[in-house]
């Protein structure tokens, strides 16, 4: 099995939009202007791959995750899939991603998430937190380049 190199496990509000002025709708979804074109930036610095942890999976799913993306000017996003829907009670996030990484051989990973409170401890390290009301910003970007230099 092919080994990703730089996994973004990506959770989408209070990430990729907010309650701010910027925020389009479109084809049903949200998404912010600013902090997609952040995400896109990180992606393309690092050629990472997107795995959306988001319950958007669940909901909207990713053809409607790409159509919001699509609508804010980034078309063909590399996302890659989703992590698993476990639906557990405690740890739940957290042990999604635990489930895709023991599935999917990669290097490293992060996780940005606004709301990281059903992460593993493990995981902690390797979290992005944006604050919810901002979503991801280009501080965020700096972090990132400290966690993947
Ligand atoms: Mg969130």
């Amino acid at each position: 099995m092919k080994k990703h190199k730089k996994v973004i496990f990506l959770d989408i509000d209070g990430v990729l939009n907010t309650g701010g002025s910027n925020h389009i709708h479109g084809h049903g979804t949200a998404m912010d202007k600013k902090c997609v074109e952040v995400l896109r930036k990180i992606v393309e610095e690092f050629n990472a791959v997107i795995v959306i942890s988001s319950a958007w999976r669940i909901g909207p799913g990713i053809l409607r995750i790409k159509k919001g993306l699509s609508w804010v000017g980034w078309d063909n996003p590399p996302i890659i899939g989703k992590t698993p829907n476990l639906n557990l009670l405690k740890e739940r996030r957290g042990k999604e991603i635990q489930h895709w990484l023991s599935h999917n051989p990669t290097e490293s990973y992060i996780i940005i998430e606004d709301e990281p409170c059903d992460l593993l401890k493990e995981q902690f390290p390797f979290l992005v937190q944006p604050s919810s009301t901002d979503g991801l910003q280009e501080k965020h970007l700096q972090q990132i380049r400290n966690m993947w230099k």
